[in-house]
């Protein structure tokens, strides 16, 4: 194995790069998680999530993984044999369709191609047809991670609203929360179920589910048994701002710091910044003559690009050249996708340079696995980014002289 110098490029869809500043907020002692300064810590985070999560209600946070959290928002909300409409965007969307079977849902799966987000216009046939309401749940996947490509859940929501229907909506926020525009009750969400370790620039390890009065509703009157997962076990303690069993107590220091961070951006920045990247990025594959592998220019993804290899190619082994010649990871192929393609993560803790880093190593990467390529993709995301910083640097200069 070679040596490297400088930091790891960990330039994957998550688990994303976690900022210094988080770094040095968890580098804490760990207290008692039964005392008035932990309360004080944990009342700070669940306020801090309200406003990431645009949410007046509770934001229940669990210490697991991302699946921890999807397990959470079935067990709490629907009953075996119950029915629910799930679209088949993409990897992560056919696990969670996985795990609700396991648990005795039956669920009318959509088809998909894997190039395109839920369509807001099927899933209103869906509901429209469903005159006896016997459909519980809609449960769609915002940002599908093996894709990149992001569904868009208020045209859903209204999608719902115009067939009057009264399903729930679920949404898996896991790597769209933090990094792309998303706003539980304007959209009238019922479960929005996240985690730590995309767009909230933290290590793994907390899991997110908010939630609604009619989530809550449904929860005191579902059949399915539960226990780790329980909202009112949680909500009773949270009030006073202490959890039934021990939490993730340092990663709620990293939590409160990183939620400050978001907000000190600004979120509507956040969101600019990331589709901003994600633009240069676009720029750089299509002038390298690869292929996006979204379809849907309204659906591209803020947050990661996925990018097809030409015939011939296999994915794995051009990220094997990036990984030991310039020390940077590539997401991989998930699934069905596997050695067809590989993902660039611009997400989180990112901006123009470390970003014009990634894809410089993209670059030498292609030409170095023989990967056939136009030369120059590193030029082309240079300009869109050059050309975005000077229409914002024009327009602050018009802000200071009108
Ligand atoms: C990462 C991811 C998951 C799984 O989260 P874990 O923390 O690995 O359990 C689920 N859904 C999406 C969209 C993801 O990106």
């Amino acid at each position: 194995m070679s040596q490297h110098q400088g930091r790891h490029f960990l330039q994957i869809p998550g688990p994303s790069p976690v900022p210094d500043r988080v770094l040095r907020a968890m580098d804490m002692p760990v207290i008692d998680h039964r005392s008035s300064a932990f309360a004080e810590l944990a009342k700070a985070v669940f306020h801090g999530c309200q406003q990431i999560f645009k949410t007046a209600g509770p934001v229940i946070i669990f210490p697991s993984s991302g699946t921890g959290a999807w397990e959470a928002a079935i067990v709490n909300t629907l009953s075996p044999g119950d029915k629910v409409l799930m679209v088949e965007t993409g990897h992560f969307a056919t696990l969670w369709r996985q795990m609700a079977a396991r648990w005795g849902i039956e669920v009318d799966f959509m088809p998909g191609d894997w190039r395109h987000g839920a369509s807001p216009a099927e899933i209103e046939a869906k509901l429209k047809q469903d005159t006896a309401h016997t459909i519980k749940a809609v449960m769609v996947v915002h940002n599908e991670t093996s894709t990149g490509v992001t569904s868009r859940v208020g045209d859903i929501r209204a999608a719902m609203d115009r067939a009057a229907h009264p399903a729930l909506l679920l949404v898996d926020t896991i790597s769209s929360l933090g990094s792309v525009d998303y706003r539980h009750d304007e959209w009238k969400v019922d479960v929005t179920v996240s985690c730590s370790q995309k767009g909230f620039m933290l290590p793994p390890g907390l899991g997110f589910n908010a939630i609604s009065d009619k989530a809550r509703a449904a929860a005191k009157t579902n059949k399915m048994p539960r226990s780790y997962w329980d909202w009112e076990e949680m909500l009773k303690p949270n009030a006073a701002g202490f959890f039934p069993y021990t939490p993730a107590t340092n990663l709620l220091y990293g939590l409160r710091e990183a939620i400050a961070m978001l907000l000190e951006e600004g979120l509507e920045n956040v969101f600019a910044r990331h589709k901003r990247l994600a633009a240069a990025t676009r720029a750089a594959v299509t002038h390298w003559g690869l292929e996006v592998l979204c379809q849907e220019p309204a659906e591209y993804s803020p947050v990661l690009t996925a990018v097809l290899m030409p015939p011939g190619h296999d994915a794995d082994a051009f990220r094997k050249v990036t990984l030991e010649n310039y020390n940077m990871s590539l997401g991989s192929g998930l699934s069905k996708l596997a050695g067809k393609v590989f993902r660039i993560g611009h997400l989180g803790e990112c901006n123009e340079l470390t970003l014009l880093g990634a894809l410089t190593g993209v670059e030498m990467g292609l030409s170095l696995a023989g990967v056939p390529h136009r030369a120059g993709g590193v030029a082309a995301a240079m300009s869109l980014l050059e050309e975005r910083t000077h229409s914002n640097a024009s327009a602050q200069l018009r802000v200071i002289s009108s």
